[in-house]
């Protein structure tokens, strides 16, 4: 089946009493239309990636925009032949995206470049590309010619800004995913007094629906199973995520403990033998017992002679 994926976001003000409120009539309309995915409401407003029938996903979205509150959206969609979340939930936190300071409130859409005026703006040689995104989602890609910044959440944004010593009237052009990260981006330059800094309007996502195979290089991570969308928005095929350490990873092995697909990553992998393997569970009975797990050792004819039927019995034991 193939799952339609529409990610949305606005700043809207919302009472405490009414997010709370608000929670629940998402969580009554997602049950409606059998809606999967995760919903971020703030005071400040509303951050979300659902997915679902595609028919269904259109009708939730419309019944939202008819909340109090909420009004019309703006989506980014996609498809997915996997299922990109397994349940619906709304997460309540203080910003819709964190940057640590809830006085950073956008309004309107100021110093926003469309797809078009962006394809444009970044091959301005004077202009500075900046990548407001976290080091694990530059990896995986970015446009040609951005600075990336290296940090491990937005929360760093601030001081990551303050290190690259940038002059005030630089020309500087900011992008993310969706573009709701640079939203808060462009009001923490304009507080450290750069004046000339715009944004691309509904983030990469957006811009290759545009652009494919333009100035952006590589797959686009996105925080769901699909773990990256290829040029054609499409889910990545190329990487999957380290079962130890949650990064993207493009490195595809069998797990040396029991033969499963695994995408370890580098980084892991140098940490030792036993993270060539596709869980925590397999890393840890590795490291207790190098070797393949019994039923393994059982198909590759090593220990014919165990009595199957006995292991068998065990098995059944084990599972109910
Ligand atoms: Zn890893
Ligand atoms: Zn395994």
């Amino acid at each position: 089946m193939q799952h339609f994926v529409s990610s949305f976001y606005k700043f809207t003000p919302i009472s405490s009493e009414r997010t709370t409120v608000l929670k629940h009539e998402l969580e009554t309309l997602a049950k409606k239309y059998e809606i999967q995915g995760l919903m971020i409401l703030a005071t400040e407003g509303v951050n979300s990636t659902v997915s679902g029938i595609k028919e269904n996903v259109i009708s939730f979205i419309q019944e939202v925009q008819n909340l109090e509150n909420i009004g019309h959206l703006e989506t980014k969609n996609s498809w997915s032949d996997k299922i990109p979340f397994r349940r619906f939930k709304v997460a309540l936190r203080n910003e819709i995206v964190t940057i640590g300071d809830t006085a950073l409130l956008p309004n309107g859409s100021h110093f926003h470049l469309s797809p078009e005026e962006w394809e444009k703006s970044i091959q301005d040689p004077n202009a500075v590309v900046i990548d407001t995104r976290n080091w694990y989602e530059t990896k995986v890609g970015k446009f040609k010619n951005a600075v990336e910044l290296g940090i491990n959440e937005f929360q760093e944004f601030p001081a990551a800004i303050k290190n690259l010593n940038l002059k005030k009237d630089a020309k500087v052009l900011m992008y993310c995913t969706g573009g709701i990260r640079c939203e808060k981006a462009i009001l923490e330059m304009n507080r450290q007094g750069f004046e000339n800094v715009y944004q691309l309007e509904g983030g990469i996502l957006k811009y290759l629906e545009e652009f494919p195979n333009s100035q952006w290089d590589g797959e686009c991570f996105v925080f769901d199973h699909r773990v990256a969308v290829d040029q054609k928005l499409e889910p990545s095929k190329k990487y999957g995520l380290c079962s130890h350490c949650g990064q993207p990873s493009d490195i595809k092995i069998s797990c040396i403990r029991c033969d499963a697909e695994a995408t370890p990553c580098e980084a892991c992998i140098n940490l030792g033998e036993f993270n060539k393997t596709c869980s925590k569970n397999c890393a840890h009975h590795y490291r207790v017992r190098p070797g393949k797990g019994r039923r393994q050792e059982l198909e590759s004819g090593t220990r014919r002679s165990l009595n199957l039927a006995k292991i068998r019995s065990e098995e059944k034991r084990t599972k109910s």
